[in-house]
């Protein structure tokens, strides 16, 4: 494909794409193929011959939208969203044009300083502490990754590495410290409460340590407490474990329930060893982080100066597609320690003088993607109120759709929320037990996806078997909320009656 033919083909897609984006509601929402569907359409060889785009671009249509869910419709409720702005589409395609591993500064400065800029505008907007700037107090500053798992693998691995540094750093000889660390790594744990999502068992997994759930109850609105904290860390330092890592969550994956921070920050302090052993906590805030954008939810940072890392994914909910999690840490000296490299091929004189960031020691992956440049597209067009507006919106269209499904008592019961924009809800029938009512719940989940004219997700809440009802997708307006509640009644009531 010359620059000629690119053009035409470029023209082409952007005209596709326009024209899928302002038809999609007329798709049904969740694909409905079957499994192995897409190898029964293609040839079993690759082509031998170079073939037109416009060929390639026909069986867009043909094979492989039929097998696309379509996670921008107004009728896709389910999981958490997965956004998408124009802006940052564009951001996407000059991200492809410029493309690079970008593992250090040299490789192109832009993608390292323009990262450094917008994670310090968006630290600020989000009303961060001044410690996880790069230019506050600690050396802190942000870096992005592809996802929250990623964040909080990564998060483990320089919380661990920390740990163990500080826990040996009385050992002179070289052997028995590297014995004294194999020993004591087999002793650590990382916590999570037990509604945090599975990123942080499958972190520990990866680096190698054990995972301890601290467990909720729904008298506390399914959040981690303080004192669930204590018990947990005195039963876990009783059997000679070492809790080092602690994932707080804002924002649950099941219901958006928001930790008790100050409650953690404090029984921390109380529980916190003479010299080394802190524990390090990093807060997960994949989804329900984007609220912080407005000044309203600000007061959920109040005790992230007490904390090691912060996390939230763009992707999820800020306007930016996918992938796009941006961490922030208070002091990046752990990250490098733990994961900074040095092979002769990466010699030069500018990370020879200290004087600039090389992204590829605070992360996993060497070569890097150059993702900032959505992010600084994103927020210049929409601007910081822009963005305040967009979450805005999504909290008044869930406290319509909670207000609706409150005005239905004979049929449904709100078992959480609305939360940052999440309600959590059950069908009920009279003179039913809980077994009775989690099967007939699940019965209408079940035919609200075979019907496939919106969206949905389930869950289990202590036992209770539910269905999550999430508008923030970026085109669902009021009328749309109102239509997923039609669909709701119709399709419960008819479940009930049949
Ligand atoms: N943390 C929370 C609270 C989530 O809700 C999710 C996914 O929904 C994750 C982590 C994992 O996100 P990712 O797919 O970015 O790894």
């Amino acid at each position: 494909m010359d620059s000629k033919q690119f053009r035409e083909a470029a023209v082409a897609s952007i005209d596709e794409i326009v024209k899928y984006y302002d038809t999609i509601e007329e798709r049904r929402v969740v694909s409905n193929v079957e499994p192995g569907y897409l190898r029964k359409l293609l040839p079993q060889e690759a082509p031998q011959n170079g073939e037109s785009w416009a060929d390639i671009q026909k069986d867009l249509e043909s094979k492989i939208l039929p097998g696309i869910t379509h996670w921008q419709s107004p009728n896709f409720l389910a999981w958490f969203p997965s956004s998408s702005s124009f802006p940052a589409m564009l951001g996407e395609m000059y991200s492809a044009a410029f493309t690079g591993a970008a593992f250090n500064w040299i490789c192109s400065p832009a993608v390292t300083e323009l990262e450094t800029i917008v994670l310090d505008w968006l630290a600020k907007a989000f009303g961060l502490p001044s410690c996880y700037l790069s230019t506050g107090p600690t050396n802190g500053g942000g870096v992005i990754h592809g996802t929250a798992s990623e964040a909080i693998a990564t998060m483990i691995v320089a919380a661990r590495d920390k740990y163990l540094r500080e826990a040996t750093a009385h050992i002179t000889d070289e052997e028995e410290r590297e014995d004294a660390i194999a020993i004591r790594r087999s002793k650590l744990v990382a916590l999570g409460s037990a509604a945090t999502h599975t990123a942080t068992k499958k972190g520990a997994q990866i680096a190698g340590v054990r995972f301890r759930a601290v467990p909720v109850h729904a008298a506390d609105g399914y959040r981690m407490t303080g004192s669930e904290l204590r018990r947990v860390i005195l039963e876990l330092r009783a059997k000679g474990l070492e809790p080092f890592f602690l994932t707080a969550t804002l924002g649950t994956t099941d219901t958006c329930g928001i930790d008790d921070m100050e409650g953690i920050a404090s029984v921390l302090g109380e529980l916190a060893p003479e010299g080394p052993g802190e524990v390090w906590v990093h807060v997960d805030a994949a989804y329900a982080g984007a609220s912080l954008i407005c000044p309203e939810y600000q007061h959920l940072t109040k005790s992230f100066d007490r904390f090691h890392s912060f996390n939230t994914n763009l992707h999820k909910w800020l306007l930016v597609n996918f992938d796009c999690s941006t961490v922030w840490v208070r002091n990046r000296r752990h990250l490098t320690d733990a994961l900074s490299v040095s092979l002769a091929i990466l010699q030069n004189q500018h990370t020879d003088s200290g004087l600039v960031t090389d992204y590829r020691d605070w992360q996993i992956p060497f070569g890097r993607r150059f993702r900032s440049l959505k992010v600084w597209f994103v927020i210049r067009t929409y601007g910081i109120e822009g963005l305040r507006a967009h979450i805005r919106k999504h909290i008044k269209l869930a406290e319509t759709f909670g207000e609706l499904v409150k005005t239905r008592p004979d049929l449904f019961e709100i078992i959480t929320g609305p939360r940052f924009a999440l309600t959590v809800f059950k069908i009920v029938k009279k003179d039913t037990t809980l077994e009775e009512q989690n099967e007939l719940t699940k019965k209408v989940y079940n035919a609200i996806v075979e019907d496939g004219r919106i969206f949905l997700s389930s869950t289990v809440v202590g036992g209770v078997f539910a269905i999550r009802h999430n508008p923030a997708t970026p085109m669902v307006e009021e009328h749309h909320v109102r239509k997923h509640f039609e669909v709701i009644v119709e399709v419960a009531e008819r479940t009930i009656a049949s």
